[in-house]
């Protein structure tokens, strides 16, 4: 059993004020790998203390310095690459490709990203031709809180840490106690790329102690949240009372539009593809399938068919499986939406209740799909977190919109049409952060968030960056003096 019970804190790897240890459990074989420590206040306060002692000098590093730092970091990164993937399968059930290819490969493409936007981040400028002395100053925020969920960790860990310490911020990062083995072996590539003490601090623990501790800090300036929408509302009412930021990147249920005029197979298994990806666990998974109605009971047999070729997993095996998901508690949770579907009368098509043949441990489900879904029913409206699709029929590109739009959340949205002009028109339409039209993927640097209860603020590229800074206006300033 692997013992990783120390906090990373300072500098150094210290031993928690009191211990309270976890387990981590694997998810294919419900048994526990690792023990970890789970901290309380008194650590969040140590930690705290740290990043407010390295602010004043790391906040007023140069850009130059910054970037060897964080080039430092990415060539860690990449040496370690294999040993990444291998703790983020254990922890959360990622196949192994998907683990190495792109669990572990996007920590590393997100930190070149935020290198290449450090390289020409304007942190000043003038307010414009008429007002030369009016300078513009974008300067590190302060101390932030950085709390992160257990289904992309490396992804969402990046996404964080990497641009509040190229804006010159000092942080404190939570990972999730689901999943925290990705985040030692992250703290360890911190503390061999050489970054000064306290400028970079982890704590491991629970929301309801660890986080809420961090949330209400009054030595916390911001913080930085990825999560369920429940936690992300605990968050910000917690960070109220200090008035700190908060930014947040909560769920979805993202709609995938297929209009009659595409190659319907494509669209289909290519949209179920999205879907069931990291056994459905992306808050932007395309999880209802809205499809124009003449082509609708040909889209269900696409869907049927395809998902019947899907295959379920150990995730230490090579291919393009699915894994388990990643705890019993959301096992429990996406059996119980998938009852929920039948009895609200919605038509299971592929899949269904209980695990796939063969498998009589571990959080393995069957990769399932409802027809016959209305937008009422609740395995459309709410984030299963599990590969289950619902698809839903539509007369118009009026009603498509409207359908899609019809959801408390406003991740990302999906368009497939052969009309590019229609496509287009319809992307406009969505209230969504993100719009992917007929399978595009998105490059690294475009900005991640959503609209509505999606969350607040963007993660990627300069937005991301933008997000950790303050903005100062210094009036009569003159070029050259200081
Ligand atoms: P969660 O929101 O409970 O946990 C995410 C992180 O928040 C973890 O680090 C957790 O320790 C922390 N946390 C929990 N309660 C907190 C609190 N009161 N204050 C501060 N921090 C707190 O999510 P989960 O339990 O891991 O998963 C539950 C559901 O959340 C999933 O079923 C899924 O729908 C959703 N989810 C969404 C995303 C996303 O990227 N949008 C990611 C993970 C989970």
């Amino acid at each position: 059993m692997l013992r990783k019970t120390k906090f990373f804190i300072d500098g150094k790897w210290v031993a928690p004020d009191v211990a309270k240890e976890l387990e981590v459990i694997n998810p294919a074989d419900e048994q526990p790998f690792a023990v970890i420590s789970l901290g309380s206040a008194a650590d969040v306060d140590k930690a705290v203390e740290a990043a407010q002692r390295a602010f004043p000098s790391w906040s007023t590093t140069s850009r130059k310095e910054r970037l060897a730092l964080l080039e430092k970091l990415l060539a860690a990164y990449n040496r370690r690459m294999r040993d990444m993937a291998n703790a983020i399968s254990a922890e959360m059930g990622a196949p192994m490709k998907l683990a190495l290819e792109s669990q572990a490969a996007c920590g590393a493409g997100h930190i070149k990203s935020f290198i290449e936007v450090l390289q020409r981040f304007e942190f000043e400028e003038p307010l414009d031709e008429k007002n030369p002395g009016e300078r513009i100053v974008r300067e590190p925020i302060g101390v932030c809180g950085l709390i992160t969920p257990w289904n992309w960790p490396m992804n969402q860990v990046t996404l964080k840490v990497v641009p509040a310490l190229a804006a010159g911020c000092t942080v404190v990062l939570k990972p999730s106690e689901i999943a925290p083995m990705s985040s030692i072996v992250f703290a360890e590539m911190m503390e061999e790329a050489g970054f000064p003490a306290g400028v970079f601090n982890m704590v491991n623990g629970d929301g309801p102690s660890v986080g809420e501790a961090m949330s209400r800090h009054p030595g916390i300036d911001m913080m930085s949240f990825t999560g369920s929408t429940r936690a992300g509302v605990a968050v910000t009412k917690a960070a109220s009372e200090t008035v700190k930021r908060v930014t947040l990147e909560l769920g979805g249920k993202s709609p995938n539009i297929v209009f009659a005029d595409v190659d319907l197979v494509d669209a289909v298994t290519r949209g179920l593809a999205h879907c069931f990806e990291n056994t459905g666990q992306s808050c932007n998974a395309p999880t209802r399938m809205l499809v124009e109605r003449p082509v609708y009971d040909k889209a269900v047999d696409i869907a049927a068919k395809y998902t019947a070729t899907v295959k379920v997993g150990d995730p230490s095996e090579d291919g393009d499986h699915i894994g388990p998901l990643v705890s019993e508690m959301q096992f429990d949770k996406v059996q119980g939406l998938i009852e929920a579907g039948i009895k609200e009368g919605a038509r299971v098509v592929a899949g269904g209740i209980g695990r796939p043949e063969g498998f009589n441990r571990g959080y393995f489900v069957r990769p399932t799909v409802f027809a016959d879904v209305n937008n009422e029913m609740r395995i459309a409206r709410e984030e299963v977190f599990g590969p289950v699709l619902a698809m839903i029929p539509f007369e118009t590109e009026e009603e498509a919109i409207a359908i899609a739009n019809d959801t408390p959340y406003g991740l990302s949205a999906y368009v497939q049409s052969a009309d590019k002009a229609r496509a287009q028109r319809v992307a406009r339409k969505l209230r969504a952060g993100m719009v992917q039209i007929n399978g595009t993927d998105r490059p690294y640097g475009s900005p991640f968030g959503g609209y509505k209860q999606s969350g607040l603020g963007r993660e990627g590229g300069k937005w991301g960056l933008e997000d950790f800074l303050e903005v100062k206006a210094i009036s009569g300033f003159e070029e050259g003096l200081g």
